[in-house]
């Protein structure tokens, strides 16, 4: 029986699991391996960080989703990779000192998701917040109510370092959530973009409706504004101008986890591993990649974005090619369709443009 190991159960890696188990469990052993107990959906980041959402009632059980479609679950999380052995390690179970574990696999998926990016900004790293787990984003949550307690009738600033959805999103909800609040305390929050316009992917007039109704909610919006360093207390913008922060959230970029880079594949500058339009690594026959951590470049129209669209479609993709793959069969080619995007501007109001029949990537 053929074994297909999916690390990561994400908005890519749980739906491949998902519909490979409905659909190939019964001939092959499809085993979804992710650090954490249970997923939670991304793009809601920013209402755990802003307390509009409870993490624990929306997140969906493996154990539970894996029992009822056919695959298995295994909670750990991957270090490394031995493609001779065709085996990879995975830390102690209940992450504990014990020894770790190695899975034997005939076809490995990884849908590792991305990390925030730094770019190297002096002391971004270890001063500002991110949002790439419901970890960070209650981090998030626990520093800014603390900060507002600690304040009293001092403001508290908040400075949102990138001006894309992530960015733009978290602004707009925390500006909502805490309206209650800011009738007692002055929260002011501020939104860095380094380029010309907020939300740069998207068509221009959106992103002015975006940068008007997080003004009408009292943001600061600061376009064309490069943040050159970052304090435990302010950031420094690149004209040397010092802007008071006691939190600062980086939303200014992402890269694929360090663990790529690591593994032996090909990757590019973001260690996002180099697939072909079968998904495969350039690197590996048996080793596929998809969504954040992956990079699918369309001869014609480029790089996929990191989005959840595109990890969706790819698992859709990937569940058909690996359920039907039969040797000496051409492989079938992913091709990513764009529906548009909306970014929510909290809980009544949103921009975006969506397509019908999508574009093809
Ligand atoms: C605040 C916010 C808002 C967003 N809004 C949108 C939006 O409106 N529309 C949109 O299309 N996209 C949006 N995105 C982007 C979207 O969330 C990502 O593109 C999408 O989640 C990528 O899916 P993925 O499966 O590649 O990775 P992820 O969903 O990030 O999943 C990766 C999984 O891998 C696991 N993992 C990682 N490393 C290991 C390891 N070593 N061992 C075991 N497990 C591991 C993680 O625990 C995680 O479960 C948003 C993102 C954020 C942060």
């Amino acid at each position: 029986m053929e074994t297909i190991v999916i690390v990561g159960g994400g908005a890519g890696g749980l739906e491949l699991a998902t519909r490979l188990g409905n659909i190939a469990g019964a001939h092959s052993r499809v085993v979804l391996v992710d650090r954490w107990p249970g997923h939670f959906w991304k793009p809601l980041l920013h209402t755990v960080a802003s307390g509009s959402c409870d993490p624990q009632a929306d997140e969906l059980s493996f154990s539970t989703q894996a029992s009822e479609h056919g695959f298995e679950f295994i909670q750990g999380e991957m270090l490394c990779l031995d493609r001779t052995q065709q085996t990879i390690t995975l830390s102690p179970q209940d992450g504990g000192d014990g020894a770790c574990r190695v899975l034997g696999y005939d076809k490995l998926v990884l849908a590792l998701g991305s990390v925030t990016s730094f770019y190297g900004v002096p002391g971004a790293q270890e001063h500002a917040l991110t949002l790439d787990s419901v970890a960070d984003a209650e981090a998030f949550r626990h520093r800014f109510f603390a900060a507002c307690h600690q304040a009293g009738n001092s403001p508290v600033n908040v400075a949102i370092v990138g001006g894309g959805a992530t960015g733009v999103e978290l602004a707009a909800e925390l500006s909502n959530s805490t309206r209650a609040l800011a009738l007692l305390q002055n929260i002011r929050i501020t939104v860095m973009e380094r380029g010309a316009g907020l939300l740069p992917h998207m068509d221009g007039i959106q992103a002015q409706r975006a940068e008007r109704h997080l003004r009408s909610l009292g943001v600061a919006v600061r376009t064309a504004t490069s943040v050159a360093a970052v304090h435990a207390d302010a950031v420094t913008d690149s004209h040397g101008q010092r802007h008071p922060a006691q939190l600062t959230l980086w939303a200014a970029g992402v890269q694929a986890p360090p663990l790529c880079a690591r593994l032996g594949l090909s990757v590019n500058h973001q260690q996002k591993i180099l697939v072909d339009a079968g998904l495969r690594s350039f690197s590996d026959a048996r080793i596929y990649a998809l969504g954040d951590c992956a990079n699918y470049v369309c001869p014609v129209k480029g790089a996929a974005p990191p989005r959840a669209q595109v990890a969706h479609q790819q698992a859709m993709f990937l569940a058909g090619a690996l359920a039907g793959a039969s040797d000496g069969e051409a492989p079938a080619l992913f091709h990513y369709h764009d529906y548009g995007s909306l970014i929510s501007l909290g809980p009544q109001a949103a921009v975006g443009v969506l397509t019908r029949a999508g574009s093809g990537l």
